[in-house]
């Protein structure tokens, strides 16, 4: 190992603010020491708070039960509204746009009840490839329930030739080709495969001018990449809080609704008793009165003990501040970057890179193609104590996250990478 980058890495963990984090979390061991995780793209890590949270809530339930919906620190019947200030936050968003509720592809199906009306005319939707399997599999089945058929309703983007990232101005040309009939672009914040960050503004306005809805898939942005969605006129966004969010598996997913939405008359909603406004939601009337702001697309009452994760989460951002993480985030994936770019074992295994070099176009995930020996070269990781994650076809997903990992985490897997492979470009 060279001594310098070792030593140059633990002078900047001396030197790192956030560093306090990591002592907030815990992780899972390796013959008795921490594993080196860099899996939180997957699942978060568990921040000890949590335990208390969740001990809290069941303490108000043995003690309080029914009673501890309306009573308490925290009533279980607007447990929803300690999430709007936090997710607002990591969104770009207004508090009413963002509801905490159900899980990612839940809510999908929800918004895109809403959200996507085809007509005769008008019926396209626009994704990106690769999709994550449940979007797809959500996509497809609203076409059917619409009388659509996939194959020829369903669009999508693919990387040119040899390439493995989208090209903006390729999205914008299939914008444009299909302007009169595309209903709705669909596309992660960041692709789950490559760690791309689209340029979600520009694509946008492209989509707006040519008369279709815009929504987004922020499983793998939120709590990872800037985002400014109420500015960049994104129609709806669907999340999940377990990856960056770290609020545990299968926690509370969350949804956007633009507030240029909240007032329609002529929107349709699949609905239920908690979308109805708050004052005489107990009135138990039959004429569903909505609440004001993405609440109305709420259905049910709060899984209290799915949320309590996130509550110790938001609350660890908020200390940390986003533009602190990011700037960390940035700097230790490129520094994660630059050394697997000079990974020179020539009998080794060869990989390469296929996450934009550009800061702006990704987040802290880097993305290595190993093709045909990714499976092998991911059990040796493994079995070397690293937890990192291998996606079909071809690819090994390392996501250091500035809230628990360190630089010198980053550059004991980088050492372990330039004795086993050889960096193509
Ligand atoms: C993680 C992830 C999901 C997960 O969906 P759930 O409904 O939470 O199981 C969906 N889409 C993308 C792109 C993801 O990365």
């Amino acid at each position: 190992m060279t001594e310098d980058l070792l030593s140059l890495a633990k002078r900047l963990d001396q030197q790192d603010s956030l560093r306090k984090f990591r002592e907030e979390f815990e992780f899972p061991e390796y013959s008795g020491e921490p594993k080196i995780y860099f899996c939180g793209n997957s699942l978060g890590l568990m921040p000890s708070a949590t335990r208390g949270i969740l001990e809290e809530e069941l303490e108000a339930w043995s003690s309080g039960a029914v009673e501890a919906h309306f009573m308490g620190p925290r009533p279980w019947a607007t447990y929803h509204k300690h999430f709007q200030e936090g997710l607002a936050k990591l969104l770009g968003a207004k508090k009413d746009e963002v509801v905490a509720m159900n899980s990612l592809t839940t809510n999908l199906h929800l918004a895109l009840a809403s959200f996507y009306k085809p007509s005769s005319k008008r019926y396209l939707i626009l994704t990106e490839d690769p999709v994550f399997s449940s979007d797809i599999y959500a996509l497809q089945s609203q076409l059917q329930w619409h009388g659509k058929s996939p194959s020829r309703a369903l669009l999508s983007c693919k990387p040119r030739k040899g390439e493995f990232i989208l090209q903006t101005e390729d999205i914008l040309k299939k914008i444009e080709r299909n302007k009169n009939r595309l209903a709705l672009v669909y596309l992660g914040g960041v692709n789950y495969y490559n760690g791309q960050a689209y340029e979600l503004e520009i694509i946008a306005k492209a989509a707006r001018k040519a008369g279709a809805m815009v929504g987004v898939d922020l499983a793998h942005a939120i709590g990872n990449v800037p985002l400014e969605l109420h500015e960049w006129n994104i129609d709806f966004a669907v999340w999940c809080s377990y990856k960056y969010l770290n609020a545990g598996p299968g926690a509370v997913g969350g949804m956007f609704v633009h507030s240029r939405h909240h007032k329609r008359k002529d929107i349709f909603r699949l609905q239920g008793w908690w979308g109805h406004r708050e004052v005489d939601r107990f009135k138990m009337k039959p004429e569903f009165k909505p609440a004001p702001g993405a609440d109305a697309w709420q259905l049910s009452n709060a899984p209290v003990f799915n949320m309590a994760g996130l509550l110790a989460s938001l609350d660890i951002f908020q200390r940390a501040g986003f533009k602190n993480l990011v700037r960390k985030s940035r700097a230790m994936t490129k520094l994660l970057e630059e050394q697997i770019a000079s990974c020179s074992n020539k009998s080794g295994y060869r990989i390469k890179l296929i996450t934009p070099g550009s800061i702006d176009e990704r987040g802290c995930q880097l993305s290595i193609w190993a093709g045909s020996y990714a499976e092998e070269l991911h059990t040796r990781i493994s079995k070397a104590g690293f937890v990192t994650d291998l996606r079909n076809p071809g690819v090994i997903r390392i996501a250091p996250v500035p809230l628990y990992n360190s630089y010198e985490e980053v550059v004991l897997l980088a050492e372990f990478l330039k004795k086993w492979c050889y960096y193509k470009k």
